[in-house]
């Protein structure tokens, strides 16, 4: 009963996408999950009547049908044995990348964004065109590729430092470990999957999407164990032989994939580890009002300093930066699951100041929503945190490190035989390319 062809740790989106490929092939396959419920960063809760989203702001990696095949959306989906109708794509209006001298727009037709550097950065133009040919030709998700400093080798194109920055923030926001830089493989997968493919949301939202999948996994004979989390991976002689549950049960497989984080899939296999435990957390706060006045923005990456700073704060919150969110600024249509009106504002926090400073730091970032977007505080219905804290107890990564280690696993080989790393300590992450990281290293360990 207890004897599994594969186990794999966590029902995020990596856990779910690498468990429906190694359903479909028949394996005997079983998630083990801690939480109640699945999804993990991008879930779902209800309050009010109301049903709240975690984790979404918006898709990546748009793709709309007759593009090529090779699209990453179209790549997950056909691994997935679905389709963008099943999806329902709905694409975001436009979003702003706003500094205080400058503003940068995009929407999923990359020559807004084109056009805005020009317009902008007319110095710049041609030196951003050889960047983006660059990115173009550079394969991002080669197996192989070795540490390098987006920053600097930006800078190689880009002579202005401000648009350096604008650069970063979104792809920074979105996805970098790192603290005041990216790896060059992130920025180039970040900067192709948001400004270049472009952002939307899928029309029955987080809850519809995770239905879809769960029932994908589950009627190709996949097992689900919620409440069920794993304290330890078991080894015998350098080879992983199973599992054991918070429960003190043993669950028996020669083959583990964890999207539990590098450095805690470590701790758990009890592995000489060097990864270090990642150091980026945010604090994001939603509000929900009874109206909102309309704009068509969907996304707003935003400093109102000078230069960027993306790191660790000393106090709780650093309001200098951030994303500013309207999921309900979408192109729905008649039946979609639609948010009500709401703002979702995330900036970087620091885990120690948790849950101590809480209250403080979403008076801070209430009177920072206000001030960006106008919206009147006594209008809002509903208000919630998304704090380190929060990050912890859904994922249990340490000190609610949202974006993972520095130090990525791209091969998802570990010291021990028979465990893997999926996820975003394997390198691709946000939902896509969480989704994705699973499906590939299912199908390039699992699926021999
Ligand atoms: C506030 C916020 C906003 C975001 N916005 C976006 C967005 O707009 N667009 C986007 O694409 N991405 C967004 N992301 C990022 C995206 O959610 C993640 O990159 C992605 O979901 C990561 O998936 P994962 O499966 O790798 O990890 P996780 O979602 O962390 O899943 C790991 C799962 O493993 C479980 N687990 C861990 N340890 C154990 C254990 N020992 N035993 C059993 N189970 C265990 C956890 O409970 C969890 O369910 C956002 C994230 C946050 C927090």
């Amino acid at each position: 009963m207890n004897k599994y062809d594969a186990i794999i740790i966590g029902a995020g989106l990596a856990g779910l996408g690498a468990g429906i490929r190694l359903a479909h092939y028949g394996l005997k396959v079983c998630i083990c999950e801690r939480h109640s419920r699945i999804g993990g960063m991008n879930s779902y809760y209800h309050r009010q009547g109301m049903l709240l989203e975690t984790g979404l702001h918006a898709m990546t990696n748009l793709a709309r049908p007759g593009d090529p095949k090779s699209r990453p959306l179209l790549k997950m989906l056909r691994q997935l044995r679905l389709t963008l109708e099943q999806l329902k794509v709905r694409e975001q209006h436009h979003s702003l990348i706003r500094f205080p001298e400058r503003t940068l727009r995009f929407d999923n037709d990359f020559a807004t964004f084109e056009a805005s550097v020009a317009d902008c950065f007319p110095a710049e133009i041609d030196g951003f065109r050889r960047l983006d040919r660059m990115l173009e030709e550079f394969n991002e998700v080669n197996l192989n590729n070795h540490f390098a400093s987006a920053r600097s080798l930006i800078g190689r194109f880009i002579k202005d430092p401000l648009l350096t920055d604008m650069l970063l923030c979104p792809t920074c926001y979105y996805g970098s470990a790192l603290e005041d830089d990216m790896d060059f493989s992130q920025f180039a997968i970040l900067y192709k999957s948001v400004i270049r493919q472009g952002l939307f949301r899928p029309g029955d939202g987080i809850k519809g999407w995770l239905d879809l999948l769960l029932n994908r996994y589950q009627e190709s004979g996949g097992e689900l164990r919620l409440n069920c989390g794993v304290s330890r991976i078991l080894s015998k002689d350098g080879q992983v032989t199973g599992v054991l549950t918070d429960a003190g049960e043993v669950l028996s497989t020669a083959k583990v994939l964890s999207s539990a984080g590098l450095p805690e899939t470590q701790e758990l296999g009890e592995l000489p580890g060097d990864a270090r435990f990642g150091r980026v957390a945010f604090f994001e706060s939603t509000h929900v009002f009874k109206e909102l006045s309309e704009s068509e923005e969907t996304i707003v990456f935003f400093c109102n300093t000078e230069r960027l700073t993306y790191r660790r704060p000393e106090p709780a919150v650093d309001v200098d930066s951030g994303i500013l969110c309207y999921p309900h600024h979408f192109k729905f249509e008649p039946g979609d699951f639609r948010p009500p009106p709401t703002i979702k504002t995330s900036v970087l926090a620091n885990p120690a100041r948790f849950p101590a400073e809480k209250a403080a730091a979403m008076a801070e970032v209430e009177a920072l929503t206000v001030r960006m977007t106008g919206a009147d505080p006594g209008n809002a219905i509903f208000r919630d945190a998304c704090t380190p804290q929060t990050i912890v107890r859904y994922t249990g990564r340490k000190e609610g490190a949202i974006y993972g280690s520095p130090d990525k696993c791209l091969t998802g080989k570990t010291a021990l035989q028979g465990l893997y790393v999926c996820g975003i300590d394997q390198g691709f992450l946000g939902i896509t390319g969480a989704t994705l990281s699973g499906i590939s290293m299912a199908n390039l360990h699992l699926l021999l």
